[in-house]
């Protein structure tokens, strides 16, 4: 038996891992395609702040940015490259957002190097700009580090049965915890108020004369250069969605679009696509990351509907399914969030910490039954 079984093993599912792991847990790492396979495995995994107009995600990001930038470079300083980011508006309106950001953020800005601005486009050079010190995970080797220690087991798991205190799963492992990372995909327990979407994303890895010593971003994420290759990416793909869309994803128009985009911010010169790299990232409805205990929606409104429907319901009145947990919903910035996410759920996990309402299921229970019921 195992102390935590831990279903998904993107970003998220192995930095919880490695977390639990040092607390000196037992942990199964299941996934039903291997280690970084979903979402995680396609990300250009670019560790940089929101560069946005104040707001809840901008701060979660902000701290979160701050937080898995130590994370990794004292961890993992092998697999995490630090780099400066050039940040560019991408039209009039996002220029007057840079401008704001830099008279308010509490980072320390740089100036952009200038071999970066030395290969920037006419249109891109003209833009306003945010540059700082940010990093680059390499996504899938990232994944493996954090998971070592802990049993991983190619697995496609169907059922999760709680039975005398504990949960077995697919009738072939059981744990005492059990958390639900799985991504985008199909959710294991399926509670009326959880929804997430799927966004596809798409990654190319390039060769070209042309070298970029930056991170640049601007409609798609630049990755500096190492021996002549680049990597170029974005999630913005909405249309497609590989268990919905009808036709099959078209990977040359995919191409197109990536280095057509790119190609405004930086001159690319020999360009040869030798690699791509695709999947979805989810997200949910309000953009803010998922993590703590499942609500029980049913026993819950059984046993205290009075007190879920008032304005400002009490979170610990809803009941949970008995220690079971989920992280999910990291949007465009998985790898940003996961490190920071992993402490918070670790601590919850261990010594029941408090976790923050805004990031609690329980706020998609409360709003959907307050809708819905
Ligand atoms: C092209 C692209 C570029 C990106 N760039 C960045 C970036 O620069 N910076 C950044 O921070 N983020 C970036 N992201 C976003 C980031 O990749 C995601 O937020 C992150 O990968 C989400 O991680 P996850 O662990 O939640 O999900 P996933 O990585 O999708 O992992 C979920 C795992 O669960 C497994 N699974 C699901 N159901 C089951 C089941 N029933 N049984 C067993 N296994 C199951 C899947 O096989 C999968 O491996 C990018 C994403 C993409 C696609």
């Amino acid at each position: 038996m195992y102390d935590v079984a831990i279903i998904g093993a993107g970003i998220n599912g192995c930095s919880l891992a490695y977390e639990l792991m040092r607390a000196n847990k037992k942990v199964l790492l299941l996934d039903m395609e291997g280690i970084a396979s979903g979402g995680s495995g396609a990300a250009g995994a670019f560790i940089s702040p929101k560069f946005s107009k104040a707001g809840e995600l901008k701060e979660l990001l902000h701290d979160a940015y701050l937080y898995s930038f130590e994370f990794y470079k004292n961890n993992f300083p092998h697999i995490f490259k630090v780099v400066p980011l050039v940040h560019i508006a991408q039209d009039e309106a996002d220029d007057a957002t840079l401008r704001s950001y830099k008279q308010t953020t509490t980072l320390p800005l740089q100036e952009a190097p200038q071999e970066c601005l030395d290969s920037l486009t006419s249109q891109a050079r003209q833009r306003e700009k945010v540059c700082l010190e940010a990093g680059v995970v390499d996504a899938r080797r990232m994944c493996i580090a954090l998971s070592k220690g802990s049993e991983f087991r190619k697995h496609k798991v169907k059922s999760l049965v709680y039975d005398d205190g504990m949960w077995v799963i697919d009738e072939l492992y059981s744990a005492l915890d059990v958390v639900l990372a799985t991504g985008a995909y199909e959710s294991l327990i399926k509670e009326p108020y959880i929804k997430l979407r799927g966004i596809w994303g798409h990654r190319i890895d390039i060769q070209s004369s042309t070298s970029n010593s930056c991170s640049l971003h601007q409609e798609v994420s630049i990755s500096p250069s190492e021996n002549g290759v680049l990597a170029i990416g974005a999630t913005h793909n909405v249309h497609y969605h590989p268990q919905k869309s009808s036709k099959p994803y078209d990977v040359e128009a995919g191409r197109a679009e990536l280095l057509q985009k790119a190609t405004k911010t930086i001159c690319l010169k020999d360009v040869k696509v030798f690699k791509d790299y695709m999947g979805l990232r989810s997200g949910s409805f309000d953009y803010i990351p998922i993590i703590g205990p499942l609500i029980d929606s049913t026993q819950t409104l059984e046993c205290c509907e009075k007190k879920v429907k008032i304005k400002k319901p009490n979170y610990d009145d809803f009941v949970s399914y008995p220690n079971l947990y989920m992280i999910n919903g990291n949007g465009g910035y998985g790898f940003v969030l996961a490190p920071y996410l992993a402490k918070i759920l670790a601590k919850h996990i261990l010594a029941d910490a408090k976790i923050p309402q805004g990031l609690q299921c329980a706020r998609f229970f409360a709003r959907w039954a307050k809708r819905e019921t």
